[in-house]
């Protein structure tokens, strides 16, 4: 037995080198990420390596030719994850989770592109390259072998199915195995939007009672940006003024202690526009949406996007956004946000017959920067200003560059907040709340620029929350406690807004508005981590670069 073993090892090196490849090099070059814990890392390595010894024994019973079959079809499957988390962990030291592997299922093929055009080095493509022919050559080398018969080793062969059957089927284990938990992932999104969706549609018949405390008309309008971090907005004490416009509002409020409960579009659009949360995810299926209360408030409902939205770029947020009766989406026509200001004024220029709902997704600050402003706001230079602080060894000419077209994009957002509060100033009772989806982290600590819940850090959830309410209308609101030092999470934002809103409904908690008077202060997530947690990790990381950032 054990000379036909050690036989048909021998005849199989190929066969072995090739699983080595496809099954342990990404838990093998893992170690690079900076956001996984040891014990991990070795679990990782310790349930791959059983599964290619299975594997590799099942080999054995199989014909040449099946053996090709196999491996062919093990590599179609593990190429793709492969490669993704492989480039992840190459350029950007991280391995993907549960959150960032949702987003590339979602992230529209422009967005892709520039996010390539941003990340891509020639080291990067050249490890794809060279990770995708391996294991192509393995197979193509592959010799003729022996089987071994399953009758006459039908123990081994059982032992090695149910191990097989097992690991696939444990969700602890599968979740080790890249490629299954890819695809796990993948399969759970897809049938979790299906589910959604067919409840969204499904309760639009049945009643729900949304009742308002005070009568009068009023429009509000929800500016949601992106990837703006308030650690760049001079209204939050940065060193360059890139809020020139908003700073002469009197009439503003900026609440200084907001965060986002994620770092990425998607979950946060989520939950801002739901009322699920961490605790109760299922409420985007069983409570109705922030459009769907306004909606039986008897508001009209209006939803302009600047961001790519529906048809083929379809996401797991557009089924909430879609409740708006009226939808503009602007996004293909590739321009900075000035193209909402038309619609808008189109809108607030028609006489207010029912209270108004407006919300506007902007493209803000997203990655590639200097796409996101016209030629006018390319204005901050740190060989002029001086205001890029050198010394750290990643601040690299092309690193300040980054940042300077980082602020020009905050000084553009700036000029667009501007113009839509001067629109709004014709309308009486008039109420305008703007606040990015997530921050940014753009040379902080390190040689990054983006944002990543593996990597996450305090700019990338510290965001921007500004309420412009004129001074006369707020006074009229006795109902309203406008306190800017609140410490607030936009997880909560649809019992802010139904409650700036006046709607009261089953379910309505007015502990969780932040302008309410018995509002109470709630523990903070962005994501898993407590916002206490990631502070300390910012902290750690700031310590360690010896750079604390130069924004507040
Ligand atoms: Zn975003």
């Amino acid at each position: 037995m054990k000379k036909i073993m050690l036989q048909a090892i021998k005849e199989r090196k190929l066969q072995l080198f090739f699983l080595i490849y496809i099954l342990l090099v990404i838990p093998l070059v893992s170690p690079i990420a900076q956001n996984v814990p040891a014990r991990y890392l070795i679990a990782n390595i310790f349930v791959n390596a059983g599964l290619l010894a299975v594997l590799f024994l099942l080999f054995f019973f199989m014909t040449s030719k099946t053996e090709k079959v196999i491996a062919s079809l093990l590599l179609f499957i593990t190429l793709v994850p492969g490669v993704i988390f492989l480039a992840y962990l190459l350029f950007a030291h991280v391995l993907l989770f549960e959150d960032s592997i949702i987003s590339l299922f979602e992230t529209n093929p422009e967005e892709s592109k520039e996010f390539v055009a941003y990340y891509l080095s020639p080291w990067v493509l050249l490890g794809v390259g060279i990770y995708a022919v391996i294991p192509i050559i393995l197979i193509c080398k592959m010799k003729r072998t022996k089987r071994l018969s399953v009758w006459k080793h039908k123990y081994l062969f059982l032992g090695c199915m149910t191990i097989l059957f097992f690991s696939l089927s444990i969700e602890r284990i599968a979740k080790s195995i890249y490629f299954v938990n890819f695809y796990r992932i993948f399969f759970e999104y897809k049938m979790r939007t299906a589910i959604e969706d067919k409840a969204i549609k499904e309760r639009q018949t049945v009643p729900f009672a949304v009742t308002t405390t005070n009568s009068e008309l009023k429009t509000i309008i929800v500016i949601i940006g992106e990837s703006e971090t308030r650690h760049h907005m001079s209204l939050y004490g940065y060193n360059r003024p890139t809020n020139p416009l908003l700073s002469k509002e009197s009439d503003l409020l900026v609440y200084k202690d907001v965060i986002s409960p994620q770092v990425h579009t998607i979950p946060v659009i989520r939950s801002v526009m739901s009322f699920a949360d961490k605790k109760n995810p299922d409420y985007i299926i069983t409570r109705p949406s922030l459009f769907e209360l306004f909606n039986r408030a008897g508001y009209e409902t209006y939803f302009i996007s600047n961001q790519p939205f529906g048809g083929n770029y379809r996401t797991s947020y557009d089924n909430l956004l879609e409740q708006a009766q009226h939808i503009k989406n602007l996004s293909l026509r590739k321009k900075p946000d000035e193209v909402i200001l038309e619609p808008l004024k189109k809108i607030l220029t028609q006489p207010l017959v029912r209270s108004q709902l407006i919300v506007i997704h902007l493209i803000g600050s997203h990655m590639a920067y200097e796409f996101r402003y016209p030629v006018a706001f390319n204005v901050f230079n740190h060989r002029k200003d001086g205001k890029v602080k050198s010394g750290a060894p990643y601040l690299t000419d092309g690193a300040k560059t980054t940042i300077d077209r980082y602020d020009n994009t905050v000084l553009y957002n700036d000029s667009i907040l501007a113009e839509a509060i001067e629109l709004l100033k014709k309308r009486e009772n008039p109420l305008l709340v703007y606040f990015s989806d997530h921050g940014e982290e753009v040379y902080d600590y390190r040689d990054f620029a983006g944002h990543a819940y593996e990597k996450i850090t305090t700019p990338m959830c510290e965001i921007p929350f500004l309420v412009w309410i004129p001074d006369n209308y707020r006074r009229s609101r006795g109902d309203l406690c406008f306190d800017i030092n609140r410490p607030y999470s936009t997880d909560d934002f649809i019992y802010s807004l139904s409650d700036l809103a006046g709607l009261r409904y089953d379910g309505y908690d007015d502990s969780r508005s932040l302008f309410s008077y018995t509002f109470k202060e709630r523990e903070r997530l962005v994501g898993d981590l407590s916002y206490e947690s990631v502070i300390e990790l910012t902290n750690r990381l700031a310590a360690s670069s010896g750079h604390l950032h130069t924004g507040q």
